[in-house]
């Protein structure tokens, strides 16, 4: 009985080893508004901005639109337009 128990601790260990989530490969993003020259970013498209936005209403990380600096500001500047002219919600629950 405790022999066998020890085995299967063991094999979890093993299968441990195969799966190290640090060296997962990731896909450098590319900024949709500098690869897009016709992409113009306006405050008062509702669609256009749900793109940047969360669920919950919360502007996403750049992480996450995969925006450059200059871009992922005029990002937050246009999101905060929508939601100041009730267009985009502050918050969703
Ligand atoms: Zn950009």
């Amino acid at each position: 009985m405790a022999d066998k128990k020890a085995n299967n601790k063991k094999r979890n260990n093993n299968m441990d080893d195969d799966f190290n989530p640090k060296f997962r490969k990731v896909r450098k993003k590319v900024c949709v508004l500098c690869s897009d020259k016709n992409f113009e970013l306006d405050y008062k498209n509702a669609d256009q901005l749900k793109k940047f936005i969360n669920d919950k209403g919360k502007i996403l990380p750049r992480r996450a639109t995969g925006a450059c600096a200059k871009h992922q500001r005029a990002i937050t500047l246009a999101v905060k337009r929508a939601r100041h002219i009730a267009i985009l919600p502050y918050t969703q629950d």
